[in-house]
């Protein structure tokens, strides 16, 4: 009772970082159990060649549905995850069902596409990230051309560690994509450090893009900017007909947003393309 008392009324910062960890504690709690009771699955987001309108990559994104807590966005349970350890067997987890589903798709004979994984900077700092890529692209099957792995910039990356992850990485014949580029403290740095194959510009820049103001002149920039790297592009959070058409007047030409799609489950992936057979 005299906790609810205090709940109830106090604001003070104290009893803030209280409930805070509480339901930290809470999300960590059935996060531990989250794998081996089957809560997690993947949804999928297309990826669009705008100059053709044919989908030619997915994106996973993972979904957490837990019977105490309901849906848990990612956006909170996968810092969590990091921070206790549990993000190496869910991403590889998430690495080995992803690999998996697209097998599975280019076996039904849809159109071979790639698929891409989110992973976190600690997967990405563990030495054993190339050895279980490697692992789960035979168990699977998958041709290593058709898995993308997304990486977000971020400080903390240990520079040598990660250069000598990505070159592994690439050894196997796997694609690297520098996810939410524009963010962070050192996109630029990283392009030029790192062998990245493709930026997905992060949906900040083009959530309501005009021609001309400042987000215009950014994306502009990474367009052009891309070409001469010969890199890949993608423009993320592509929501509107207008945001699609400067973009296109931009010379990008691959887009992932709501306006194509949201991340749907696989069985509505293959209701979305089975006609392209
Ligand atoms: P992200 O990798 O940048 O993924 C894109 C996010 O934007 C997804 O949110 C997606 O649902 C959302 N999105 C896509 N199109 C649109 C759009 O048109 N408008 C708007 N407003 N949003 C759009 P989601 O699924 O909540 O994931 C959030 C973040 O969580 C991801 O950002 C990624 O960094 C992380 N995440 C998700 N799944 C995984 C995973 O399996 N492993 C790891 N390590 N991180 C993951
Ligand atoms: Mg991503
Ligand atoms: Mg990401
Ligand atoms: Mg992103």
């Amino acid at each position: 009772l005299k906790n609810q008392q205090l709940d109830a009324n106090g604001s003070g910062s104290q009893l803030f970082n209280e409930s805070l960890l509480r339901r930290r504690m809470d999300v960590e709690f059935h996060l531990r159990k989250a794998l081996s009771q089957n809560e997690f699955k993947l949804v999928y987001q297309p990826v669009v060649d705008i100059s053709t309108s044919h989908v030619v990559g997915l994106e996973c994104l993972l979904r957490w549905n837990n019977p105490h807590l309901g849906q848990v966005p990612p956006s909170e349970f996968i810092a969590i995850a990091e921070e206790s350890g549990l993000i190496h067997p869910i991403g590889e987890w998430v690495l080995r069902e992803a690999c998996t589903q697209n097998k599975k798709w280019q076996e039904a004979g849809l159109p071979p596409m790639f698929v891409a994984v989110n992973l976190s900077r600690k997967q990405f700092n563990n030495y054993l990230l190339g050895r279980t890529v490697a692992t789960i692209l035979i168990e699977t099957g998958l041709a290593p051309k058709y898995l993308e792995l997304e990486i977000t910039e971020s400080l903390s990356v240990d520079a040598r560690l990660a250069t000598s992850s990505l070159e592994e990485l690439k050894k196997l014949g796997v694609r690297i994509a520098m996810d939410d580029f524009g963010t962070g403290y050192s996109s630029l740095g990283y392009l030029r450090d790192f062998p990245i194959d493709k930026m997905k510009i992060d949906k900040s820049f083009i959530k309501g893009i005009r021609h001309r103001d400042v987000n215009a002149v950014i994306v502009n920039a990474m367009i052009t900017m891309a070409k001469q790297l010969n890199l890949l592009l993608v423009a993320e959070g592509v929501e509107t007909e207008e945001e699609l058409q400067i973009l296109r007047e931009y010379g990008c030409r691959f887009v992932q947003g709501y306006y194509y799609s949201k991340p749907v489950e696989s069985k509505v992936i293959e209701e979305m393309l089975v006609h392209l057979i």
